[in-house]
């Protein structure tokens, strides 16, 4: 997977400080989650082509994740785009796109599947072949949901050294042998698996964690996560205000990554009272070391 953050500030949006929004690659898809106001423009900046996006996630209905949306999608349209677009967000949003669209006279060239998100406990929002997309509920002022997205394993790879050995395998047999299945000759002898295939890589976990008061009730969901987003918008010093206003210290988004044991941490949405973002990276680190503070263009591929 390849994550790409377009914005990783809170509200008020600056020259080179965007509110929440990211890409990501998976099995050779981009996905969009969340859009806060600029996201085009940083599509564009880092060569994420539109038409490459099938997909879009929206974590809650607060401006500095959505407001980019309209503007987005009405691109698209005079880009006369004709794929069709899917996007997972809170039912209310529907009448809200209806109603911009309506008033300022856009009609999508293209079809637009809303599917909204609600609900608890991990739910299943999208399954393909290559990925899937669950949804979970997170804790903050309006209803928000957190997405986490997993790979889904690959077939076996063709150990062709080993193949070779055996001239009675015909490329006939290689679909099977990728699915895990043995070979077996015409005497009915077996030649197992693992000797003509090797393992595939292992299938990528991503989770993303908008805006939320320290919430471990999600610890199960994103367990094992190779990589967590997870917003620390405050720092210790300012824990009465985060419990206010249902956001997250950094050294709260530092113990949920510990407690689900994720490969790595990258934090962000920042209020901007902080001119050094340092501070809440060091004091995230004091719980969990591999922390990363998420910046504008920042990539992460693994
Ligand atoms: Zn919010």
């Amino acid at each position: 997977m390849e994550l790409r953050i377009l914005g990783c500030h809170s509200a008020t949006p600056k020259p080179d400080e965007y509110p929440t929004s990211q890409a990501l690659l998976v099995k050779n898809q981009w996905i969009v989650i969340d859009a806060g106001e600029g996201m085009q423009v940083q599509l564009r900046r880092y060569g994420i082509k539109f038409g490459r996006i099938k997909n879009i996630f929206i974590s809650h209905l607060h401006g500095d994740h959505l407001y980019g949306l309209f503007g987005f999608l009405s691109t698209l349209r005079l880009l006369n785009r004709q794929t069709e677009m899917h996007l997972y967000a809170p039912a209310e949003l529907e009448d809200l796109l209806n109603h911009v669209f309506r008033t300022t006279q856009v009609e999508l060239s293209f079809p637009l599947f809303f599917r909204p998100v609600s609900g608890n406990g991990l739910k299943l929002i999208l399954d393909n072949d290559k990925f899937s997309v669950h949804s979970f509920p997170l804790k903050h002022r309006i209803q928000t949901h957190g997405f986490l997205v997993s790979e889904k394993p690959a077939p076996r790879k063709l150990n062709m050294n080993a193949i070779k050995q055996y001239p009675e395998i015909g490329i006939w047999a290689y679909h099977n042998l990728k699915a895990g299945k043995d070979f077996v000759t015409e005497e009915g002898k077996i030649i197992p698996n693992e000797e003509l295939t090797l393992p595939p890589p292992r299938p990528r976990k991503y989770a993303y964690c908008s805006d939320t008061a320290y919430y471990p009730d999600i610890v199960p969901y994103i367990k094992g996560a190779d990589v967590l987003y997870h917003e620390a918008t405050f720092s210790d010093e300012d824990k009465d205000l985060a419990e206010k206003t249902m956001h997250s210290t950094a050294r709260q988004a530092a113990q949920i990554a510990k407690q689900a044991q994720v490969g790595k941490l990258i934090i962000g949405h920042f209020s901007s009272r902080y001119r050094d973002t340092n501070i809440l990276l060091k004091e995230a680190r004091e719980v969990f070391p591999q922390t990363e503070l998420a910046y504008e263009g920042k990539q992460v591929i693994f």
